[in-house]
């Protein structure tokens, strides 16, 4: 089999309400879909995360520019050999960001049309199952105006709660005593209510502040801390971890096992939360799974992409051995995006969907999806 063509689409869609997270204004959603096509009659299909204002286009012109030239004529049911040729290729203006999100979007397709090469779902060719659902949790809270919107944000976690959802992710980093009020607005409108809630900053603090936000939320047993500092502040994380009682979270901004084993071999991390379509794909992911292993660090995957990206992060979950095992262990969840994306689930014919709480893995062939190409060249910019 060899690939004969590497095609991208860059999709863009305009928010009717633009959203805020701590670092911005969210005023699209956006995505560099990748489909990399055989001589055999099949295509693999991946996507590269672009995360709140990072624009589509860098990682499509790396996929066009940087990697076709080394795919185009290779065999694809070698995905761990062809993502060296492409990081080799590109480690000189790469190693980060947009280069290896593209780089994760091919790596995601390859591991598709291995699956449907071979009649058999993605998780399966990793190792196979550790488990076949995950309970969602819902990622969201996000401002409309900015501060000052506690009360609307608990109404928000009733909301989840009621559709099923008994695990949250608040996003914080709007100021400390803005942030405290949320929280116990929040705390207030779940009072009789199971929930178990997280928080993410986005780095928004410097140490000090980031401990000081930790350490009045201690009370709430909170799951774990995200993103408290800068992603390159690792002495920073480190320091934030042993002053706090909270499992601390990152690595939504870190890439591939280079990133992972700085992070790791410092214990800045509980729980590494590498993107599967930002961090290297299911390729670097497997690196990175076994970094974590080691090193006494549970991997939680970050997404926040489109369709392709959430059911590829599900193969993911399912292959990830636990960190700690036990009787009664603690499982990896899966972040699930509620807000504004029209091809969240316009773009596939089995689009991820929650049912009381609980997202099911099925069997069915690669990433286990077809993608519409009517709605993907209506999404196309
Ligand atoms: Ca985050």
């Amino acid at each position: 089999m060899k690939i004969t063509a590497v095609n991208t689409y860059v999709l863009k869609s305009p928010l009717q309400t633009p959203f805020a997270f701590s670092q911005g204004w969210v005023r699209q959603r956006a995505a560099a879909i990748v489909e990399v096509v055989t001589d055999a009659g099949i295509s693999g299909w991946g996507e590269a995360l672009c995360v709140g204002m990072q624009p589509p286009e860098i990682a499509a012109a790396t996929v066009e520019s940087a990697l076709a030239p080394v795919l185009l004529g290779a065999d694809p049911r070698e995905p761990e050999v062809l993502w060296h040729a492409m990081y080799n290729r590109t480690r000189d203006f790469g190693q980060k960001g947009a280069v290896i999100s593209g780089i994760s979007a091919v790596d995601i397709a390859l591991w598709d049309l291995c699956g449907k090469a071979r009649g058999e779902p993605v998780w399966r060719l990793l190792g196979g199952a550790f488990r076949r659902r995950v309970r969602a949790y819902a990622t969201g809270f996000y401002r409309i105006q900015g501060q000052g919107e506690a009360a609307r944000l608990a109404e928000e976690a009733v909301r989840h709660h009621e559709s099923g959802l008994s695990l949250m992710k608040v996003k914080l980093g709007f100021g400390i005593a803005d942030d405290l009020a949320v929280m116990a607005a929040i705390d207030r409108a779940l009072q009789g209510r199971s929930v178990t809630l997280m928080i993410d900053t986005n780095h928004a603090y410097g140490e000090a502040d980031a401990i000081r936000l930790g350490r009045a939320l201690e009370p709430l047993s909170l799951r774990w801390y995200e993103e408290p500092v800068a992603p390159e502040n690792i002495e920073g994380y480190c320091n934030v971890r042993r002053a706090l009682a909270i499992p601390i979270a990152g690595g939504e901004c870190d890439y591939t096992a280079f990133g992972f084993g700085r992070l790791a071999a410092a214990r800045a991390l509980d729980i590494a939360q590498p993107d599967i379509a930002a961090a290297g794909g299911f390729t670097a992911c497997r690196h990175i799974a076994a970094i974590c292993l080691a090193h006494g660090i549970q991997v939680n995957p970050h997404v926040w992409g489109a369709a392709i990206a959430q059911r590829a992060s599900l193969h993911l979950i399912a292959s990830l051995p636990l960190a700690h095992p036990s009787l009664f262990a603690t499982e990896p969840i899966l972040e699930y995006d509620s807000s504004d994306h029209p091809f969240r689930t316009a773009l596939v014919d089995h689009p991820v969907q929650q049912k009381d709480g609980w997202v099911e893995i099925d069997d069915r062939p690669g990433l286990g999806i077809e993608v519409d190409r009517d709605a993907l060249m209506a999404l196309r910019a």
